[in-house]
């Protein structure tokens, strides 16, 4: 429900109106406009059932919220989401670029990489300490170790930095390392694990499921806000269809669809979603194009012997020469790149 008020309702209205929301174990989202103050309030609409809000003292309208993200949906709060992540922004006039390797294998090697993704433009620094791999024999990532190399990396670089938390037990952990906090595809609907992310303080990289429809997505989306958490960046990364040519199906459309129905920005991976370098870089201006605040794409040294995701990834010298590729198309849509 969004509790409209009068442009001529006092601070103490807008109190009680929040208080009485409150008592009826509603969460309550004031959003303070240049005119109007809006009171968001989610929860059970039963309790509105015993008491009159809409004759409160200040109040002008009760408007429900018809779609069943409250907190990620636009009906609440209308102005595009502007995520900081230790002062690197996503969702503002710059597409932002997070590059990396997909884990982190040695120190030497991760930091080389840093160093040339950074050089190239990119401004946050990607790398799995904790790999969801589809077989339990291949490499499983280098865990706490691998986060320390992480926080290694971004004193060597000053980029902010990004993993993957897989179980809700590393979570603090993990918080307690990096800028930003991502959930995988396959963990999308480990709504334990969303609730656990949504009470840090860390942004959230949130990727879209293998197979998620954007209601589903939005809604796990909802889960981290709904636990405290509003700072989430949506990572379209291509969905399953019967087309077999690429890994995944890069889902263009979800990136205007989401833009109409959530204020939250939204990145895309070309990476996991072709599967092979050499599409990169066209889904990446296919993104950019069509309204994307930003990419995470996969960097690696020495692909050929990378111990994960080898063959979608770019060399730093490729990734180097798209991301010049990459600045008259986002100057095209009105975006900018960011200096190098
Ligand atoms: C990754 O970014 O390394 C990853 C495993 O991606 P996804 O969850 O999209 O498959
Ligand atoms: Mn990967």
């Amino acid at each position: 429900m969004i509790i409209v008020m009068s442009k001529n309702a006092t601070k103490q209205e807008i109190d009680n109106v929040e208080r009485k929301l409150t008592d009826l174990g509603f969460k309550t989202h004031p959003i303070t406009g240049e005119v109007k103050t809006v009171i968001g309030a989610i929860g059970d609409k039963r309790a509105l059932n015993t008491v009159n809000i809409s004759t409160m003292p200040g109040v002008e309208s009760l408007v429900p919220i018809m779609k069943p993200f409250k907190l990620a949906g636009r009906e609440l709060r209308h102005e595009p989401t502007v995520a900081d992540i230790g002062g690197v922004r996503i969702g503002g006039p710059e597409i932002t670029v997070i590059a990396g390797p997909c884990a982190i294998e040695s120190e030497e090697s991760f930091i080389e990489t840093a160093k040339k993704v950074r050089e190239a433009g990119a401004s946050i620094l990607r790398g799995g300490a904790f790999k969801p791999r589809s077989s339990p024999y291949s490499f499983q990532g280098l865990e706490e170790e691998g986060l320390k190399i992480m926080a290694r990396a971004r004193e060597a670089t000053g980029m902010k930095i990004v993993t993957e938390v897989v179980d809700t037990r590393d979570v603090e952990m993990v918080a307690s390392y990096v800028d930003m906090i991502q959930i995988g595809a396959r963990n999308m609907q480990n709504f334990r694990l969303l609730h656990e992310v949504g009470l840090t303080s860390k942004p959230v990289l949130l990727k879209r499921g293998l197979a998620a429809t954007i209601e589903e997505w939005l809604m796990a989306a909802e889960y981290i806000m709904a636990a405290g958490n509003e700072d989430i960046i949506l990572c379209e990364r291509g969905i399953r269809t019967y087309e077999t040519s690429t890994r995944n199906t890069i889902d263009i459309s979800a990136i205007p669809v989401i833009k109409e129905l959530s204020h939250l920005p939204i990145i895309v991976d070309p990476s996991h979603a072709a599967g092979s370098w050499k599409y990169v870089g066209a889904l990446s201006k296919g993104a950019i194009a069509a309204g994307a605040d930003g990419l995470i794409i996969e960097v690696h040294i020495d692909p050929p012997n990378a111990l994960s995701d080898g063959p979608q990834s770019l060399r730093p010298g490729k990734f180097a020469q798209l991301m010049d590729e990459f600045r008259p198309v986002a100057e095209a849509v009105g975006r900018s790149m960011g200096a190098r």
